[in-house]
């Protein structure tokens, strides 16, 4: 018992500044100078699966805080739709999370009802290619942001090989139901509180 006092002495002596860990604004996001650091960053334990920046000077997600995200998510969609982590992973394979500061627009787009939108519209996040999604950094933290969703968009591209079901809930294309849409906002909320 005295070992445990005098042990927890020298902890406070040695990490007075421990609290400094658990203010409640964590931030997920770094400013990127790609002349000093590397634009292009490996997720580690990931398979292959990289994140750059839009542009030289903007925003990331730091690696370890979407490597977070990333398990996450991994265990929630093989827990809801009964396939391995292993397959999870194995359909995020070699992914390229592009993701910037800077707000894109397109010319066309879908809503999660499947309301097809003409004009120019603002997206917060895009599924480009099989291997490649596009998401807004919108604060410091990543549930903000469009990643989960573009996620689920490339694991039905992969899984079809045609299309990643642009018009999500909707009939013109098939793959998305409601459940991953419910699976987006439960995995978006444990980040919330995960402070991720
Ligand atoms: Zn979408």
């Amino acid at each position: 018992m005295r070992f445990l006092k005098f042990l927890i002495i020298v902890s406070i002596l040695l990490f007075p500044g421990i609290k400094g860990c658990y203010h409640p604004n964590h931030s997920s996001v770094i400013k990127l100078d790609c002349t000093k650091i590397s634009a292009v960053n490996k997720i580690p334990e990931t398979p292959g699966i990289i994140i750059i920046s839009s542009s030289c000077s903007d925003y990331q997600f730091e690696k370890s805080a979407t490597k977070s995200a990333l398990d996450i998510f991994v265990e929630n969609y093989s827990n809801e739709f009964e396939m391995s982590e292993l397959s999870v992973w194995g359909f995020l394979r070699d992914l390229k999370i592009e993701v910037s500061a800077i707000p894109r627009t397109v010319h066309a787009a879908y809503d999660l009802n499947g309301k097809f939108l003409n004009g120019k519209i603002p997206v917060s996040g895009l599924a480009l290619r099989k291997d490649w999604i596009w998401v807004e950094i919108k604060t410091s933290q990543i549930w903000s942001s469009s990643l989960v969703h573009e996620l689920v968009h490339i694991i039905i591209w992969r899984q079809n090989n045609v299309h990643g079901d642009p018009d999500h809930e909707g009939k013109e294309f098939s793959g998305w139901t409601k459940k991953h849409t419910q699976l987006i906002e439960k995995i978006n909320k444990i980040l919330l509180d995960a402070e991720i």
